[in-house]
């Protein structure tokens, strides 16, 4: 799963406006951005494959620290205590929902990734595999983010051109960016694979806060600046 993470970040927006949409983009994505930190620093493992899934080449065979369903229960915790601490929200909700955001993650890779994320530890992988259907998944993928996407957009309005305009043509590219990802040709390297992931959630984080800035809450006041 890639880009259908970013579904349960425009829908959690949709329903709390306080927390900033960029926030819920790195929520959502925070366990592939450790593990992308944890691949770079030669703690979690990966290998290329070709063909171990139709949609893409990566043996995952150790990722204990970001891909355990118990690991991502403990960053999901830690995303919302940090939050809660950096945003001064009153009460638990909104970090809540920040902790939901970044649970969503692992629940949306079991569906697609192959039984190769671990209950707990590095054993007890589960995973029900569409990956190996690459129409199917990218439906999914697609589905996914365009349901948050239209929350979004039902629950917010542009208060300029980019705020009106960005949301489509951010989804177009990322879509773009998604079916880019299925033709490429085979990685040189797990660190490319890796390095690339990093650039582009945090590319697509800044660009949903400099697109989200310029909406506001629909019937609501002031814009979050
Ligand atoms: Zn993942």
């Amino acid at each position: 799963m890639f880009v259908g993470h970013y579904g349960p970040s425009f829908a959690i927006r949709a329903v709390r406006p306080e927390i900033p949409l960029w926030v819920l983009f790195v929520a959502a994505q925070l366990v592939d951005i450790a593990w992308v930190t944890l691949v770079l620093a030669g703690i979690e493992k990966v290998r290329i494959v070709a063909g171990i899934t139709a949609a893409n080449p990566l043996d995952l065979y150790y990722m204990p620290y970001t891909h355990s369903l118990v690991a991502a229960l403990l960053w999901s915790i830690a995303a919302a205590v940090v939050c809660r601490l950096v945003f001064r929200w009153k009460g638990w909700g909104a970090a809540a929902w920040v902790g939901a955001a970044v649970l969503s993650h692992w629940v949306l890779d079991f569906l697609v990734h192959r039984p190769d994320l671990p209950l707990y530890g590095n054993t007890a992988k589960v995973g029900l595999g569409l990956w190996n259907y690459v129409g199917i998944s990218l439906v999914l993928e697609v589905v996914v983010l365009l349901s948050g996407v239209w929350m979004y957009l039902a629950k917010t309005r542009g208060l300029t051109t980019v705020g009106r305009c960005g949301p489509m043509v951010f989804v177009v590219l990322m879509l773009a960016v998604q079916i880019a990802t299925l033709v490429a040709p085979l990685p040189p390297s797990p660190a490319t694979v890796a390095a690339s992931g990093l650039g582009a959630y945090l590319a697509f984080a800044a660009v949903a806060g400099w697109i989200d800035r310029r909406r506001v809450p629909v019937g609501g006041v002031a814009g979050v600046s």
